[in-house]
């Protein structure tokens, strides 16, 4: 029997971000099961409510009119994970943080790359997320996902994820993760932490996370697309991470650009790939401030700048 799905209207997505920005939802439920899950796109089948899923909120950029349809909120933390013979199967749901430090608790290596990362275990699947010459697509070995215009359910080996820069399978398709499998290996518990302590403490040094932000706002630009004339200026700053790139931190800064403000959006000072709401900062000001960057790189250094952040109800 089906559960009473509390779909609630015009719920502020704003504190769901990491941007803390972004207007309403027109239509919001929140799951934190998979039959949840199915009644919520049911719900959205039934009235032709375009669907938007949102989980860790920590890649968003989410307009000031919100989005106008049903945002599924996959409520961060929830679900289950277990071990089987290295191999741990979790919920999408859950935090990558929970999932860093099961690993880690159980002596096992292969995720303390993460350890600082923002989000969701799905949310990172789907964007391929990667830091510290690491991807998600290193260690995925199956993933569970629903489609959400026939509820149908899917495996999807490694290959068949069509793991991409900041991308996959799921980023072009209708579907949801629900459940994946990673591959780890043994290792030593105390050393792992010390990895994991290390990127945390990394992050802690060099990111503004004094300020609400979204991580990297634009992606890194791979060599071949910087023109040679310019490399000069960025070749200290080189470096194959996930394949040789030029990090766009350092086109930024080369510019000149740290600390450029749209109203209480800004270039962080700190890190210069990363814009900062000062306070008050609307998505307005965010995509106009992406716009005045885009455009100045472009006249200096004829470099096309991608944003990395997902836009929603733009
Ligand atoms: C301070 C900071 C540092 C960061 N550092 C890094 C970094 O080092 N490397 C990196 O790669 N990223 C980084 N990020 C970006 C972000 O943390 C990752 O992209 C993260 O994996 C997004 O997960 P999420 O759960 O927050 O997704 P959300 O922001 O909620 O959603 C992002 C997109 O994924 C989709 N999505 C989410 N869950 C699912 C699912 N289960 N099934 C299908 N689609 C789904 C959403 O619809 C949306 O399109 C950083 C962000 C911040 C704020």
């Amino acid at each position: 029997m089906m559960s009473e799905l509390s779909i609630q209207e015009n719920v502020s997505l704003a504190p769901l971000t990491t941007f803390k920005i972004g207007g309403p939802a027109r239509h919001f439920v929140s799951v934190k099961t998979e039959p949840e899950l199915h009644e919520a796109l049911e719900v959205s089948r039934k009235n032709s409510w375009p669907i938007f899923i949102l989980a860790g909120g920590s890649n968003l950029i989410v307009s000031d009119k919100g989005f106008d349809g049903l945002v599924i909120n996959l409520e961060l933390g929830t679900g289950d994970w277990g071990l089987d013979d290295n191999q741990l199967t979790a919920s999408a749901s859950l935090s990558m943080r929970d999932l860093v430090n099961a690993s880690i608790d159980n002596g096992l290596s292969g995720l303390a790359w993460a350890g600082g990362l923002p989000g969701s275990f799905g949310g990172a699947i789907r964007g391929n997320a990667g830091c510290f010459g690491s991807e998600m697509k290193d260690i995925v070995t199956t993933v569970t996902s629903i489609n959400t215009k026939t509820g149908a359910k899917v495996t999807r080996n490694n290959a068949d994820c069509q793991f991409e820069y900041r991308g996959s399978y799921y980023k072009y398709h209708p579907e949801i993760i629900t459940l994946a499998t990673i591959q780890l290996h043994p290792g030593d518990k105390a050393e792992l932490r010390r990895i994991a302590d290390e990127h945390i403490q990394y992050r802690l040094a060099r990111q503004p996370l004094e300020f609400p932000n979204a991580g990297s706002i634009f992606k890194n630009v791979p060599l071949e697309q910087v023109p040679k004339i310019h490399l000069p200026l960025f070749a200290d700053a080189i470096k194959d991470d996930p394949f040789p790139i030029v990090p766009t931190a350092k086109i930024l800064a080369v510019a000149g650009l740290k600390g450029m403000r749209v109203g209480d959006a800004q270039l962080s000072e700190k890190h210069s790939n990363y814009i900062v709401n000062l306070g008050q900062a609307k998505s307005s000001d965010i995509v106009a401030l992406i716009d005045k960057i885009k455009a100045e790189i472009k006249t200096r250094y004829q470099i096309d700048l991608e944003v990395e952040p997902q836009l929603v109800g733009f």
